[in-house]
């Protein structure tokens, strides 16, 4: 199927972006590697397109007190090849490398992913374990019209956000992993390039903060559990059957097994 004709903007700047996303029905487009397919198969019909992947403000990283921002626009590959400062110990450039294929790495950006929401989706899960934010930024006449929040705020669904229809996810902020921290993160997928069925992430910071553990690809959001209880197998049951009481047993089966071979890397470091 083709896609609903659509006019195509560029913006000068962030301003000018911000401003033309007010001009009726906007939708950004970084990498067009999931608003593509939508396009065509009219599951959206914007009535333009505003490149957000050429936006200076958006293509940067910049290292900051307690971690790194990553610009939205930033690509899937080019975290895999190591040109984002990586204050992860490793764990970024791995994940960006499990992402589909180079073609679909070399357009996708970590925003778009964000974005897009899609509960299958690498840099959600992975994310939401190690605490990341989001900055966004919508038009204003007077002042900055900014705000940060955490991923699991920010992720409302599956595919739903909290971004306003006027407003741009401009950045991620990475929190610093600590050496010494443990990561571990499995997904179960049939071959490459597929959407995960299931995937973890277990994450135990060295600070202290304790661990937290996320399950992704769910029928909905991520679902975080943190503190004492996030490495208890009863926890993650108890969990997962609160969310969805209609759950399979052997759906909460597959997604146990799933988080214990997160963990189970993030105690070994294996890969
Ligand atoms: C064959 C294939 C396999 C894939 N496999 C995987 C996989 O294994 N793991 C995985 O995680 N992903 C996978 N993906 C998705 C891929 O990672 C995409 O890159 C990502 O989902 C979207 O990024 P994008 O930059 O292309 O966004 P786009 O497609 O351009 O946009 C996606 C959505 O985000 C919105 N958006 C984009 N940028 C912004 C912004 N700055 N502010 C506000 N809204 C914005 C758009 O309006 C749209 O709604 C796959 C995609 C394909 C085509």
């Amino acid at each position: 199927m083709k896609p609903q004709a659509f006019d195509y903007h560029r913006a000068d700047d962030l301003a000018d972006a911000c401003q033309k996303m007010t001009a009726g029905e906007v939708r950004p487009i970084a990498g067009g590697q999931s608003l593509g397919p939508m396009l065509n198969l009219r599951l959206a019909r914007p009535d333009a397109l505003l490149d957000v992947a050429i936006l200076r403000e958006l293509r940067g990283c910049q290292r900051i007190t307690g971690g790194v921002l990553i610009g939205a626009a930033v690509t899937h590959a080019e975290i895999e090849d190591g040109l984002v400062p990586d204050n992860t110990g490793g764990i970024l450039p791995r994940i960006a490398r499990g992402i589909a294929y180079r073609a679909v790495r070399s357009r996708g950006t970590i925003g778009g992913s964000l974005a897009h929401a899609d509960p299958a989706a690498d840099w959600i899960t992975t994310l939401t374990a190690l605490g990341a934010q989001v900055i966004l930024q919508r038009p204003s006449s007077r002042g900055s019209a900014r705000r940060r929040m955490y991923l699991d705020d920010f992720v409302t669904g599956a595919m739903q956000t909290a971004l306003s229809p006027d407003e741009l996810l401009i950045a991620v902020f990475v929190p610093d992993v600590a050496a010494d921290s443990r990561f571990g993160y499995f997904k179960l997928c049939r071959k490459t390039g597929e959407l995960a069925h299931a995937m973890a992430a277990v994450f135990c910071a060295a600070t202290g903060d304790g661990q937290r553990v996320v399950f992704g690809a769910l029928p909905g959001a991520p679902l975080l559990l943190a503190g004492g209880d996030a490495l208890d197998q009863a926890s993650w049951r108890g969990a997962l059957a609160e969310r969805y009481p209609d759950m399979e047993e052997a759906d909460i089966t597959v997604r146990l097994h799933v988080m214990n071979k997160a963990l189970k890397r993030s105690q070994t470091h294996e890969q």
